[in-house]
């Protein structure tokens, strides 16, 4: 980041090139005042990685980020959409309104200290192995510096933070979205921690999920199995027929399930077992059929079985829409903020990382900006994101928070995110998310391509419809 001024001077060069206004003074405001502020908000992402909350129950790290977001001068309404710890803050008036996302959920069952060999902590079932803690973080400071910006220079405008909860598997930002929160906003900013710093676009997997819960009888398993009827043997039943029917699906279909109640002891029949679903697919349209199917295997088993069925759809994500006249706004501002280099003692740890994978790419990439590109396809996750991308436009960047090589939800990530390295790379989203809302307030005219980008990528007719219907909130996912 020494090489800030040469690289403003060539972006100004550059921004000039493409008739796009560029701020550098406001470039540098933002950059002075995250760079200021880079211990406090190093200090709030270690607190939200060591409470570690898993989907709506993050209750202390919802709480620090609106503390936060109210102490910077922000409004903050919470408990929007039905969910105690989903939130929106505001700063400002009027338009244009921007929206920024920060998420700050964990995952249960990947406990990880910040140390580079394999090591749970005591007492803390769950690990920020996606980052969570770092994109809530990041996406608040970058309010924080546009806000700051905004008021020492009079700028007319509205800075919408959008505290999302649950984002793994809770589907948070759906029922944001179907609450019609994003109605009046122009664009919506993202970016998601990763192992290397990229800001091109992919679209990703719809998908949907569920609960299928089987009912039997209890009896004694040796002495009078005739009166029993096994909920396990239903919830086994629906699974063999789904595992069956993966060859008749189109190759890009994803089904994955785990059996979360099997019954208790052997020698007593199951009379109760639950089974927990995920169909994806890159269109929704067939995440719909697959799970149609899926919920007739349920059926069919129950029938087999002699016991009943009934499910729960606790989420239902869509395919995230790129938009590519936004990306390249956030691309040229990632190029502008540039990577970063670990120091001696990050270095050792990284190394150490590195020796647990089979293959790693040089560490020396956390310096460098991948090629900006919008893939065909869909990437083989999914983001509750995808819902916010087909009403609003909607652009985003990875950064390097984890070891080159470092693969989501992995404990290598729950360890880097717990680091400096996390931190560093929290900073370079903070300060291109900012640098880009900069960008989009100064330049209406970026807000209009990306919506004419957008009307085309959606057509006239589409009329947004959550795929997990009209349900509320499934605020238990987890428990
Ligand atoms: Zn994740
Ligand atoms: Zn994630």
């Amino acid at each position: 980041m020494k090489y800030l001024c040469i690289a403003l001077l060539l972006i100004a060069g550059s921004a000039v090139a493409q008739k796009k206004k560029s701020d550098p003074k406001a470039q540098q405001e933002i950059i002075k005042s995250l760079d200021a502020d880079f211990d406090k908000y190093s200090g709030i992402a270690h607190q939200i990685w060591e409470f570690a909350e898993v989907g709506y129950q993050e209750v202390k790290s919802s709480a620090l980020l609106q503390e936060t977001l109210k102490q910077a001068g922000f409004k903050v309404e919470a408990g929007v959409a039905g969910i105690p710890t989903a939130f929106v803050a505001t700063y400002g008036s009027g338009k244009p309104v921007i929206g920024i996302l920060g998420e700050f959920d964990a995952l249960p069952g990947v406990s990880q200290d910040a140390t580079p060999e394999l090591k749970q902590v005591p007492g803390r079932p769950a690990g920020h192995a996606c980052g969570h803690h770092l994109f809530g973080t990041a996406s608040s400071a970058a309010a924080i510096a546009v806000k700051n910006w905004m008021a020492t220079n009079k700028i007319q405008g509205t800075i919408r933070f959008y505290g999302t909860p649950a984002e793994e598997g809770g589907s948070g930002k759906v029922y944001m979205v179907r609450e019609g929160l994003f109605k009046d906003v122009d664009v919506v900013f993202h970016w998601h921690p990763g192992a290397q710093n990229n800001a091109g676009a992919r679209s990703s997997l719809a998908n949907k999920s569920g609960k299928f819960r089987f009912t039997g009888i209890a009896s004694h398993a040796a002495a009078a199995p005739e009166r029993g009827r096994s909920a396990l043997d239903g919830v086994e039943a629906m699974n063999d027929m789904v595992n069956m029917m993966r060859e008749h699906v189109s190759s890009e279909t994803r089904i994955h399930y785990v059996i979360t109640r099997g019954g208790e002891a052997p020698n007593v029949v199951p009379a109760f077992a639950e089974v927990y679903y995920y169909v994806r697919h890159p269109k929704r349209d067939m995440v719909k059929e697959v799970w149609e199917r899926v919920t007739r295997a349920a059926q069919g088993a129950a029938l087999g079985t002699d016991t009943k069925v009934d499910w729960e759809i606790t989420g239902g994500v869509y395919d995230l829409l790129p938009n590519e006249a936004l990306a390249r706004v956030v691309d040229t501002n990632l190029r502008l903020v540039g990577g970063y280099t670990y120091s001696d003692s990050e270095k050792v740890f990284a190394e150490k990382i590195q020796k647990t994978f089979t293959n790693a790419p040089a560490l020396a990439s956390t310096n460098e900006i991948s090629e900006f590109k919008i893939l065909p396809g869909a990437g083989f996750g999914s983001t509750d994101v995808g819902d916010v991308s087909w009403v609003v436009p909607t652009a985003g960047l990875s950064t390097a928070t984890w070891v080159p090589g470092t693969a989501a939800h992995s404990w290598q990530a729950v360890a880097a995110g717990g680091t400096s390295i996390g931190h560093k790379g929290m900073l370079m989203a903070a300060k291109t998310l900012a640098l880009s809302i900069v960008d989009v307030i100064n330049n209406p005219v970026l807000i209009e391509n990306a919506w004419k980008e957008f009307r085309t990528a959606t057509g006239a007719n589409f009329k947004y419809e959550a795929l997990i219907g009209d349900r509320p909130p499934a605020l238990n996912y987890r428990e």
